[in-house]
């Protein structure tokens, strides 16, 4: 039995509907799948009764974009109240944040004459969080790029002339925004980040895991977080990070996490709501702090 606990619908910048999703992980034999859109639940309740059809467990979830000391990284909530209001308000505001980011990096695009409407790329997005994949299939269908890589490689990494800087919720905020909707809070692959010194810190705020197991990690990589987790009593997690066909080949079933760390992280969320929780009173082993390689 095997879980993949990263998974992105059309409800944000992924390609398939928590249907299609869900058939995918049904024909791959997944046990339990998480869906961990980009600022918002609202395919989670679509993707539950997907999920529900095809005997598959579901866990609720979503991805949260933060930054710790200048540091950007991005955590996963598990197990949140999809109806939880603080929650729900939060996400609004992050949507409106990520809508307006949408509308100057047009205005960059439209000074570099290119001739892009915020509507079309709203209309292609067709969710209440859009992104720049969603502005490097506009560039695609529009003609102006060849491809979402030349789009990103031209006009929206990060320092090229489109992009815009986004705004991040501090990981503190976020870490207490998901406990207080009932979830866990995860760091999501820490190694593309390569940020290891904030996670003691993050740890002293209640984190209650680490995605070792990505599809961009190396073997090492994840060796190095596991290692790290069970040093620091964190539940380890892990996803393939599937954006459908956005990004040319689908992801989902390239991490089979195994099902035993689905019943830690539930085991976890028990002592969470029991008030057993161990969080914030871990002694944090300096040996591990160092980066992987
Ligand atoms: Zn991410
Ligand atoms: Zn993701």
């Amino acid at each position: 039995m095997f879980a993949d606990l990263h998974l992105h619908t059309n409800f944000s910048d992924g390609t398939y509907t928590p249907e299609e999703l869900v058939g995918r992980a049904q024909q791959l034999g997944f046990s339990a799948i998480a869906l961990t859109d980009h600022d918002t639940v609202e395919g989670c309740e679509r993707a539950g009764a997907a999920s529900e059809k095809a005997g598959i467990e579901f866990i609720p979830a979503t991805e949260l974009t933060a930054e710790l000391n200048g540091n950007e990284l991005h955590l996963l909530g598990y197990f949140i109240d999809t109806g939880n209001r603080k929650l729900l308000a939060e996400m609004a505001k992050f949507q409106k944040v990520r809508q307006n980011r949408i509308r100057e990096m047009v205005a960059r695009l439209n000074q570099l004459n290119v001739p892009l409407k915020a509507d079309t790329i709203f209309a292609i997005a067709n969710c209440r969080s859009p992104g720049r994949p969603h502005v490097g299939r506009a560039l695609v269908q529009g003609g102006f790029c060849d491809s979402l890589d030349e789009a990103f490689e031209r006009f929206l990494k990060k320092n090229r002339p489109a992009w815009v800087p986004k705004f991040k919720i501090s990981a503190l905020d976020a870490i207490e925004l998901i406990h207080q909707a009932g979830g866990l809070a995860v760091m999501a692959h820490p190694g593309l980040n390569r940020t290891d010194q904030i996670i003691p810190e993050l740890v002293g705020a209640g984190l209650d895991g680490l995605e070792c197991f990505h599809t961009k990690h190396t073997a090492s990589t994840s060796e190095h977080y596991t290692r790290m987790a069970k040093d620091y009593h964190l539940a380890i997690t892990g996803g393939s990070d599937c954006h459908g066909l956005s990004k040319g080949k689908p992801l989902i079933g390239t991490i089979r996490l195994p099902y035993e760390d689905v019943e830690q992280l539930k085991a976890r969320l028990g002592e969470r709501h029991s008030g057993k929780s161990k969080a914030g009173a871990v002694t944090i082993p300096h040996s591990t702090l160092r980066l992987p390689h």
